[in-house]
């Protein structure tokens, strides 16, 4: 066996296998893969193999879209055959909900180059003609939906990879992972130690296991699993084509053809958590006992909808257990607070993903950073508060809501309320609607006397309307006050940290008191934050950014830390209250005795705020005069006494993140992970204008970022006011120009103040004019809107800044 290696990949699964491909098919060639046992020993080799692109993320459809489309070049590359079966395959719409997120997935297939059609029922009988009809709305039809054999796809992910240079030795357990202080590791194994710069974890069912090898928790949990194959029915084999594959929301189920019979697997609600406390070591090539208790009523609804499995025997059960992240997504990348170490697991469906993960992991560990935004993905999106406690009853909850239609404003209830601030009971009793966040509980909306305290999830306008319009009109013309916990904040301090910033931000780092924005670059010029930077002295500094981003952008600093300065990540250890409106300053003033008068746009101050030491910065993301008022959380209530107290003399209301949403869209700020992302550059977004150009620090991504610029954005990010029905743009509606499709949208809302509908995307930069027509596909409506270049509310800025 080989000692030393550059790459060792623990675990011989779909994913495992993918990985090693992918990082031969880069150009890393001397890499490793550990296998225990036989490839295909986990998961693998019971899967149905299905695979489909229809996913809720944009970017894991287009991941999916890649893994599908790879395959015909791995037979081709191996000339081993994956067994593919391109059959097509529709999804079901039983109720006007269902149909609207169908419709909404065909229009954003528009620009991702898929080819998804919307069938109506007279189609679908065409298409799948044993379905029964009754009460079937329509389907999405996609052509590239079908299934494979997952033995052998895996082998030929490997094969491919040999072919490149890879070593994988099966019968080959990993014992322990142990670190060197060079940052490399032993990972030991039975058949002897080998040396490895790099360490993939692709352990799949074991990927707790491995990962606890390193003293790391994985917040995934494997589930019970259970597919049915049929006795042969004559109605599929006499057919004389393949029968494609039926997804059934509304039965948790999929169906598709197997030999001369069918098979139909399940996501029942009565599921069942495996291997709770962790997988054997000794668990094997088998297979759980049958349990057709838990999918009784599956069982019985299938039969109603697909009247020839009533008549069809049982010809094969299998039941098997696969992992599952938090919210379904897998768990890829580099893991915080390691060097070296990567995650490729938490894959739920590795015959629709794992060729994308594969790639994604392999340009993350060669390139330093993947061609699109994997935040969706991002073993990172997760904090150090994730523990199993949590994680079992949101896989749980996953899993039962496979099927169900994922709402915009959904706010899923499992394993809630995990963190809260001091706030949270007072805010509960003013009539606060929550929201989750990174594990955060953060206020949607403030609901009052019989408006309901919870708001039912839509893909159209919500019944958190009226309360929204409420808070915004009471920001705009009184002041509104909301929490900062949900910022993520860091403390950069020492001698060193003006020139560290100066190297990790694009923009300019503020004289001592003000305040500045910036975004942060990949070294390719790709936006991964949207920073505030506030100087309190020369070796100090607050960052602020995504709360929901937190350990992405703390790792990103852990891995370009310097000597001579500290970077600390004081998300949670600093609070506060932002208040705006045109009465701010007479709230903050009549709670200071700090002369706030002479307090410019985007000044920062200490300030003693009631008895409370506090950072006040002259900011606001409502765009409105507003100020940030920073503090230690022990001391955040005495600082809400004092302001709330003070601004009752001022009808002072709170107001949550719908508001605050709806308030940003007046002056068309970007949003994080919306019009800001590692799938835009600073020009495309704008965001150019905040870059330091003449700044001497040769910024990470500089050298990018002067070449876009020097060739200026193909597209650019625009405006649109819409004229909209009762829904408005969520991100990624394709915008229709000259009867094509020449954009998309990154989001949009409602804007309580102007009363308009408004979008933001991206058309292309030779169009970007005010006034331009287009038309915007909303639930399957094209929507006329207009690009409009003014902001709606202070224009001139005079409010902001004044
Ligand atoms: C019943 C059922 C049906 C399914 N149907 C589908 C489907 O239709 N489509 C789809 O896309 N997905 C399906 N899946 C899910 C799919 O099986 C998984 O997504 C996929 O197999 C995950 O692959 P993996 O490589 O991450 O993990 P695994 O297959 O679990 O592989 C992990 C490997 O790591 C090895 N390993 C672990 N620890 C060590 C160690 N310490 N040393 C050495 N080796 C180690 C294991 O032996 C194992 O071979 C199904 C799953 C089930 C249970």
């Amino acid at each position: 066996m080989k000692t030393t290696t550059r790459v060792v990949v623990i675990g011989g699964g779909v994913v495992g296998c993918s990985v090693l491909y992918h990082l031969t098919k880069l150009g890393w060639s001397d890499v490793m893969l550990v296998e225990r046992s036989e490839l295909t020993s986990g998961s693998t080799w019971h899967a149905a193999g299905g695979f489909h692109t229809l996913n809720g993320d944009t970017n894991m459809a287009a991941l999916q879209g890649y893994t599908i489309r790879l395959y015909k070049e791995l037979e081709a590359i191996t000339g081993m055959s994956c067994g593919l079966h391109h059959v097509g395959g529709i999804t079901l719409a039983d109720n006007q909900d269902r149909f609207d997120m169908l419709l909404a997935e065909r229009a954003k297939h528009r620009f991702m180059g898929l080819e998804t059609e919307i069938v109506t029922p007279e189609e679908i009988a065409k298409i799948a003609p044993i379905t029964n009809l009754d009460g079937i709305i329509g389907a999405l039809y996609d052509p590239l939906d079908g299934h494979l054999d997952p033995s052998g796809t895996t082998h030929a992910y490997a094969k491919a990879a040999r072919m490149g240079g890879a070593t994988i030795e099966t019968h080959c357990m990993v014992r322990e992972t142990n670190q060197r202080a060079d940052g490399t590791w032993d990972v030991v194994t039975d058949k002897g130690t080998i040396h490895a710069e790099h360490v993939v974890n692709a352990g799949g069912l074991w990927a707790r296991e491995v990962g606890a090898m390193a003293g790391v928790y994985f917040p995934l949990h494997p589930m019970e699993h259970q597919y049915i194959v049929t006795d042969d029915i004559p109605e599929i084999y006499e057919a004389g084509r393949e029968h494609p594959h039926v997804m059934d929301p509304a039965g948790e189920s999929y169906l598709r053809q197997e030999g001369r019979g069918l098979c139909i697997g399940f996501y029942e609600q009565r599921c069942k958590p495996w291997a709770v406390d962790g997988t054997p070591w000794t668990f094997g090539h088998e297979l759980l006992p049958d349990n057709f208790d838990k999918i009784t009523e599956s069982i019985e609804f299938a039969y109603k909808r697909f009247p020839v499995l009533e008549r069809a025997g049982v010809k094969t059960v299998i039941h098997g257990p696969f992992t599952f992240a938090p919210d379904g997504n897998p768990l890829v990348g580099p893991v915080p607070g390691l060097r070296n170490y990567w995650s490729a697991c938490g894959v739920m469906a590795g015959f629709s993903q794992g060729g994308g993960v594969g790639l994604m992991l392999a340009q993350w560990m060669i390139e330093g950073e993947c061609e699109r935004d994997t935040m969706a993905m991002d073993v990172a999106r997760f904090g150090n508060w994730i523990s199993p406690g949590y994680t079992r009853p949101k896989v749980i909850e996953n899993y039962q809501k496979r099927f169900s239609v994922s709402y915009p404003n959904e706010e899923l209830p499992a394993a809630r309320p995990l963190r809260t601030s001091p706030m949270y009971d007072i805010f509960t009793g003013m009539g606060a609607v929550w929201g989750q966040q990174f594990g955060l509980e953060v206020v949607n909306y403030f609901a009052q006397g019989t408006e309901p305290t919870y708001e039912t999830p839509s893909f159209r306008r919500s019944d958190a309307f009226g309360a929204t319009a409420r808070e915004v009109k009471a920001v705009r013309e009184g002041v509104g006050i909301n929490e900062v916990h949900n910022f993520g904040k860091y403390r950069v301090t020492g001698p060193n940290a003006r020139a560290w910033l100066d190297r990790i931000m694009a923009g300019r780092v503020p004289d001592l008191g003000r305040v500045s924005l910036t975004p942060m670059l990949s070294a390719k010029g790709r936006l991964i934050g949207d920073f505030t930077i506030s100087c309190i002295s020369e070796t100090e500094f607050q960052l602020t950014a995504s709360y929901g981003s937190q350990a992405y952008h703390y790792r990103w600093f852990e891995q370009h830390e310097e000597n001579g300065v500290t970077i600390e990540n004081i998300s949670d250890k600093r609070t506060g209250f932002q208040i705006a409106g045109p009465k701010a300053r007479d709230v903050l003033s009549a709670c200071t005795r700090s002369d706030i008068s002479d307090m410019r746009f985007l000044d920062v101050r200490r300030m003693v705020v009631g008895m409370v030491n506090c950072i006040v910065q002259r900011v606001s993301y409502t765009a409105d005069l507003g100020y940030e008022i920073y503090c230690d959380p022990m001391d955040q209530r005495a600082l809400w006494s004092v302001l709330w107290e003070a601004g009752q003399a001022h009808g002072m209301v709170p107001f949550g993140m719908r508001a605050m949403m709806s308030l940003r869209l007046d002056k068309f700020f970007g949003s994080w992970l919306s019009e800001f992302s590692p799938d835009y550059t600073p020009a495309e977004t704008g965001l150019d204008r905040f870059i330091a150009w003449k700044k001497n620090a040769d910024f990470i991504g500089r050298a990018a970022a002067e070449a876009e610029r020097a060739k200026g954005p193909a597209r650019r990010l625009a405006a649109f006011v819409v004229d909209a029905d009762d829904a408005d743009v969520q991100g990624y509606e394709p915008i229709w120009l000259d009867g094509t499709v020449q954009g998309f949208c990154t989001s949009g809302g409602y804007s309580h103040h102007a009363g308009k509908s408004v979008a933001q995307g991206f058309v292309p930069t030779d169009r970007v004019q005010d006034g331009l027509a287009v038309e915007i596909e909303i639930l399957g409506q094209m929507r006329k809107a207009r690009l409009v270049t003014e902001p709606l509310f202070d224009a001139d800025g005079a409010r902001m800044r004044g």
